[in-house]
């Protein structure tokens, strides 16, 4: 059953595709809240929303320069933010090998994985790979499975679960994978979904520390604008 949500008396809309239409989760979830994530429009749920709502709020010019590369379609980016964005789909079009990507050195800006590496077996291969084809201003945005919601990242030796993942990430991500052995910086943006409110973790890793600065100081900014946008936006940002 696909239900119309409002706050403050304005209806709420799907910041990815516009949709006023929303309806339980996977297996009939809803958010802790109670609310129906999905859209029926689009299918998007909380975290490519939230996600979304990080990327709008950042200046235009922030991606319109840079060469983007995704794992896995994922609603959260739109391609019409880069100067070129390239898709791999697993077992699809496309299909390239985490573990062994066949792509120069330094040739994307910006590479996306949304609930991906948990699915990789090598996942050590696959960040020394991912850090590779990633330009010196690059930007490794990441979104993993509930990462703060554990102390410790947990490793599977046959793929678990209904969707098959080999690990699950936790608060020792940055440990994990010697972010400062290797001079990689991260910063941690919680951010919320606009339209159940519902609160999301995205993990951003770049070597130039300057660039995570400035997203932290334009997330900030944004919210001092607030009053611009209807009641139910929800734009807010903390950060670790
Ligand atoms: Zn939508």
């Amino acid at each position: 059953m696909a239900t119309e949500l409002a706050v403050d008396g304005i209806p709420v809309t799907c910041n990815i595709c516009g949709g006023t239409l929303f309806g339980a989760g996977p297996a009939g979830r809803l958010t802790t809240e109670g609310k129906p994530p999905h859209c029926m429009q689009c299918g998007s749920l909380e975290r490519h929303r939230a996600n979304r709502r990080i990327f709008e709020s950042l200046p235009v010019g922030f991606l319109s320069w840079r060469r983007g590369l995704q794992f896995g379609p994922d609603l959260a980016l739109s391609p019409v933010w880069f100067y070129r964005f390239e898709i791999s789909i697993y077992g699809g079009a496309n299909s390239l090998d985490l573990q062994r990507i066949t792509r120069d050195d330094a040739s994307y800006d910006f590479v996306s994985l949304s609930h991906v590496l948990e699915f990789v077996l090598d996942d050590h291969a696959a960040f020394r790979e991912l850090l590779r084809i990633l330009s010196p201003q690059g930007i490794l945005h990441l979104v993993l499975s509930q990462a703060n919601g554990r102390p410790n990242s947990l490793d599977f030796a046959a793929a678990t679960g209904t969707h098959g993942y080999f690990h699950l990430y936790g608060r020792d991500f940055a440990e994990r994978f010697r972010l400062r052995e290797r001079d990689l910086h991260l910063l941690i943006v919680a951010s919320r979904d606009p339209v159940t409110g519902a609160g999301e973790i995205t993990h951003l890793i770049a070597r130039a520390p300057a660039i995570l600065a400035s997203v932290r100081t334009a997330l900030i900014a944004v919210q001092a604008i607030k009053s611009l946008f209807g009641p139910g936006d929800y734009r807010e940002f903390a950060f670790e």
